[in-house]
């Protein structure tokens, strides 16, 4: 399981200049330096900077904008003197090599990226909250990095409901791009209006899908002739209790192969060894 700390970056660049521009210097160098920028505050304490420098660790930084999360392999922490007299500065990318203070630089050597779906599977070691639903929320850039940890036997997202497939006939669904009406965008914070948004429809099955909402959880529109009966809706709920899974009750049907594929492990879960024992022998 990996520990590490967590962290928020700003970027509304249209080319993930941020990513990119890392991940250059990352290629030619086999090595990189990540600085944590803050216009005032110093987001990290002596403490925490000696506490990272023990041992190399993970560094998870979120764009909610660009629906990053980059997982990236830290070396050592260090500070702008640091940088300079060890002859670093190079490895910073040349956007802010000369002219921005940040509060940490992280010695990098490796950046794995995903996407804030991935969010769910970490957790604040503090609060104990995930950060699917916690990590997304408050400002970028202005505090201080999470101590975070991977969550093992995450929730999984149910594998019959991956992204652009239909939750009822399986099949692949159209992708399409559209922009938010001008009468609607009222309604929506801190979004990007001049970038698409993306859905993903069924014509057979008249479903439509979305990921733009919060990114945790996928929205669905599912006429009602396909949604799953209040008895399969309540065993998937019991299943998930039972296996701390997170199965969405969508459509009959997925309902059906997921209730086939999971029930009888989770009943068998909740009866201990000797009573099974018990059972078979009547
Ligand atoms: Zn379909």
């Amino acid at each position: 399981m990996d520990k590490g700390y967590f962290i928020k970056f700003d970027d509304n660049s249209k080319e993930l200049k941020t990513y990119n521009e890392h991940l250059k210097i990352l290629k030619e160098n086999e090595k990189v330096i990540w600085g944590q920028w803050s216009p005032s505050k110093k987001l990290l304490s002596k403490n925490t900077k000696e506490e990272m420098n023990k041992k190399a660790f993970y560094l998870y930084a979120n764009n909610k904008d660009q629906n990053l999360l980059l997982k990236m392999h830290v070396i050592k922490v260090l500070t702008i003197e640091e940088v300079k007299s060890n002859n670093l500065t190079y490895l910073i990318p040349e956007y802010y090599r000369e002219k921005i203070y940040c509060s940490a630089y992280y010695l990098i050597d490796k950046i794995e990226k995903y996407s804030c779906e991935e969010l769910k599977k970490l957790e604040s070691i503090k609060t104990g909250r995930n950060l699917g639903e916690s990590g997304l929320k408050g400002n970028v850039n202005g505090s201080a990095p999470w101590r975070v940890k991977e969550i093992e036997n995450i929730t999984k997202e149910n594998p019959l409901l991956e992204l652009g497939i239909c939750p009822n006939c399986f099949q692949k669904m159209t992708k399409v791009e559209y922009f938010i009406p001008e009468e609607d965008r009222k309604k929506y914070r801190d979004q990007d209006f001049t970038r698409p948004k993306v859905k993903y429809f069924c014509g057979y099955c008249e479903i439509i899908s979305d990921n733009n909402k919060e990114f945790s959880e996928r929205n669905y529109n599912i006429p009602n002739r396909l949604s799953p009966t209040e008895k399969q809706v309540s065993t998937i709920y019991l299943i998930n209790q039972k296996m701390k899974l997170g199965l969405r009750p969508l459509t009959k049907k997925q309902c059906i192969k997921d209730i086939g594929k999971y029930l009888n492990i989770a009943m068998d879960k909740t009866i201990p060894m000797f009573e099974r024992d018990s059972i078979r022998i009547k």
